[in-house]
């Protein structure tokens, strides 16, 4: 597109709308205020309605200037402003488009994905406001006996002594009579008072519901790195159990006390409802959670009230991020290798990160804390861009694990259970304890085969195996919920020899429940756990402390504490170890720790078996015989030596296309495109188009392109020329392709 560079008189405004688009629109000022000046009116952040083709969408201006690349008379005016002042502070605006650039997403699309979907929509914010009936002076000194002529007031006064404060709603739920409210106020002894939702019972109180743990020395140690005055990033690395939660709820009383806010982000609310629980038993001030069972109006509202800083605490999952504060005085990611923080689709922003640029911004501090933590982030520490504070114990009174490799390569499964597992379940059902049995697979079998002809259960859709589900029983591709009803007999040899091949959660379940006849079987998988308070139930059935053996996948791993787990197998351990992914053999310790974690958190001594077939491989060994940081540094010698992250930047390009020749020879202009801007030298390395691990996925072909620089100046620079030339080729027309900016999953 040439610039044709008119300047002229009238403010022109570039407008973001939600588009996929990489650049913004620009209009004029709206007609009714085209010969006042507007700049003070329409500053970045304000949103507004737009002409757009035939439709009208709502916009949100970016800046302005005198300039635009299309003529000023083919330009529109804005059709009418929403906003009086931006709803965002200026520099988490900025932030928003900061990302936007740097995830090279259009900037529309990156910043309606960063606003609650209510004002997407264009409406206004939910009041906070609600109106509660209060005891005036004299109300407060009126003695009750005073009333006994009137019951109903008598009633009345005497419920508002004990709330404080009393919502309108609750009036019209009790039945209370308008006259009598009516009456009570003429005496003066009520009044209407608009407070806060949700905060109007926290009024003058304690901020602190509950007595703080006493820290022991390392817990303290670590409160006391932490400098809640100014920017700074810890990484908190303690194992499950270690007190990390302790010490996030103790720097946040700092925060709230000094009347600032935190914000919390947490990879999963709805599956962890304890730690919410955690957080709202300790502290009196308003907490409010944003997670994906809100609707768009409780989760606008949530978002209001920590951007009028009317909540002390901010929960939330991953785009949580983008939530302005009042008053911003900490940020915490909770479980910071969890890779639910990376968006995987659209605008793939990694919250983790973003978090760490805003505290920044904010000049405040912000708190990663893992008992797994990233590659990344343990090498963002030695090279101390952040304060790494080791939690090294439990302070509950338990014991670490004992870890027992079982060799399963020679001997006999059933049904994937070695003879020494079965053993071992026995032994501590028979002491009346629970057993967590891992296996991150779910369904009953991976794979469905002929035995006379070979036939196998693959997708027609994709590159993968149907899984053989029983309820309801089908098989379902996990890729593309492809399903068919199972056969009875081979589609391509009509035997009836068909086979299952594998295990799957439902399966590993039924053999259990053949072996332990008597004992409760629990799953805790997506299929099990999709009814809103299915978790829940299950939970409580194990901490009824009663003797039960659980089957669980990564959903498990996660923030779970199961005091009676004396004992956490592991069905496969090998899973990560030769894939071409380069970060599962990171992924697979990280669960393993974790799961294993789960084991003897109570007064009781716990243990952990890991089948494998590979017990001697040093990755397994590491974990084993040694600690979680030994096996960190023991698989990152490897991606040091191939230059992978977190040793340059990595980026990729992605395309998919229903023709594998479209998506190769699009990948290839890139190529050479960037070979163009920036010819492959010491610090940067291009590879591909190659096949995605999963070639065909929903019936498109996948390739990658993948970009390895040691300098992210470099590679931003590159891949902003990159998207400039890629956008104006027909071919990037024909195609769905994408940019990842520090993936997380190359599949
Ligand atoms: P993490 O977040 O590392 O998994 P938690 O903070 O949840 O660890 O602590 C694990 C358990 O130990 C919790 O039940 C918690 O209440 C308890 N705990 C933590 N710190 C202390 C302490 N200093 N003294 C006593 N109990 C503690
Ligand atoms: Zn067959
Ligand atoms: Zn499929």
């Amino acid at each position: 597109m040439k610039m044709m560079n008119k300047t002229n008189d009238q403010t022109i405004y570039h407008v973001a709308v939600p588009s996929p688009l990489r650049r913004l629109f620009d209009y004029l000022s709206p007609k009714q205020l085209q010969n006042v000046s507007c700049n003070e009116i329409l500053q970045p952040g304000i949103r507004v309605f737009v002409p757009f083709g035939k439709r009208e969408l709502v916009g949100i201006i970016v800046g302005n200037s005198k300039k635009s690349s299309i003529a000023i008379s083919r330009l529109k005016p804005i059709k009418s402003i929403i906003d009086t002042k931006p709803l965002i502070p200026k520099h988490l605006f900025d932030l928003y488009i900061w990302a936007a650039r740097y995830y090279h997403n259009p900037i529309g699309d990156s910043l309606f994905q960063s606003i609650p979907s209510l004002l997407r929509k264009g409406k206004g914010l939910p009041s906070l406001e609600t109106q509660c009936w209060m005891l005036t002076k004299k109300g407060v000194e009126l003695s009750l006996s005073d009333l006994s002529r009137s019951p109903r007031k008598k009633e009345f006064i005497s419920w508002l002594k004990e709330k404080k404060a009393i919502t309108k709603e609750e009036v019209k739920q009790k039945k209370i009579s308008s006259s009598i409210l009516k009456k009570l106020a003429e005496k003066k002894l009520i009044f209407l008072e608009s407070l806060p939702e949700n905060s109007y019972n926290f009024k003058n109180k304690n901020p602190l519901a509950e007595k703080p743990q006493n820290l022991y020395p390392e817990q303290q140690k670590a409160l006391k790195s932490i400098n809640i005055s100014s920017f700074n990033a810890y990484l908190l690395f303690g194992e499950t159990g270690s007190g990390k939660t302790e010490v996030y709820l103790q720097a946040i009383e700092k925060i709230v006390c000094s009347g600032k806010q935190a914000l919390v982000l947490i990879p999963e609310i709805s599956l962890t409802p304890q730690t919410l629980r955690r957080f709202e038993n300790r502290f009196n001030t308003p907490i409010v959670a944003l997670h994906s069972r809100l609707t768009d109006k409780e989760r606008a509202f949530a978002w209001n009230m920590a951007r009028m800083g009317k909540a002390s605490i901010v929960i939330g999952t991953r785009s949580a991020i983008f939530t302005p504060l009042k008053s911003p005085g900490l940020i915490i990611i909770d479980e910071e290798h969890d890779s639910s923080y990376k968006q995987q689709e659209g605008y793939r922003y990694s919250a983790r990160d973003l978090g760490v640029i805003r505290a920044q911004k904010e000049s405040i501090p912000i708190i990663l804390g893992s008992a797994t933590p990233s590659m990344e982030s343990l090498n963002n520490c030695i090279e101390n861009r952040y304060t790494k504070l080791t939690l090294s114990c439990r302070p509950e009174k338990s014991f670490r694990p004992n870890w027992l490799p079982i060799n399963i390569r020679k001997s006999q499964l059933i049904n994937g259970f070695s003879q020494e597992l079965i053993e071992s379940i026995k032994k501590v059902l028979f002491e009346g304890n629970q057993v967590l049995i891992f296996l991150n697979r779910r369904g009953f079998s991976p794979t469905l085969s002929c035995y006379d002809c070979g036939w196998i259960s693959n997708c027609p859709n994709c590159e993968a195996r149907l899984t053989v589900h029983r309820k309801p029983s089908r098989l379902l591709c996990h890729h593309c919920e492809y399903t068919i009803q199972v056969p009875s007999t081979c589609p391509s040899c009509n035997s009836s020899q068909l086979e299952f091949i594998g295990q799957g959660t439902e399966r590993i379940e039924d053999t259990l429940n053949v072996l332990f006849p008597k004992t409760p079987i629990l799953r805790v998988d997506r299929d099990t756990t999709r009814n809103k308070t299915a978790m829940e139930d299950l939970l409580s059935v194990v901490h009824s402390g009663d003797s039960c053996i659980l089957i669980g996948t990564q959903m498990l791993a996660k923030g779970h504490h199961f005091p009676d787990v004396t004992l956490v197998a592991i069905l496969d351990a090998d899973g990560g170890l030769f894939s071409p992914d380069f970060r599962a053999p990171e992924r697979m310790g990280q669960l393993i720790t974790q799961v294993a974690g789960r084991s003897g958190r109570g007064e009781k001594q716990g243990s952990v078996i890991l089948q494998s077939n590979y017990c001697d491989h040093p990755f397994i060994s590491s974990l084993i015989f040694q600690d979680y940081q030994n096996f960190i540094d023991e698989i990152s010698k490897e991606r040091e030596l191939s230059s992978l992250p977190p040793f340059s930047h990595m980026a990729l390009v992605r395309a998919e296309s229903t023709s594998n020749e479209d998506a190769i020879s699009f990948l290839g202009y890139c190529r050479k495109q960037a070979e163009n801007i920036l010819p492959p030298n010491k610090i940067i390395t291009y590879l591909g188009p190659l096949p995605a691990l999963m070639e065909k996925r929903n019936g498109r072909f996948r390739y990658i392109f993948s970009i390895y620089c040691k300098d992210r100046k470099q590679i931003q620079k590159l891949l902003e020329k990159l998207c400039q030339r890629v956008d104006a080729s027909p071919l990037a027309k024909r195609i769905r392709w994408s940019i990842d900016v520090d993936p997380q999953d190359i599949s």
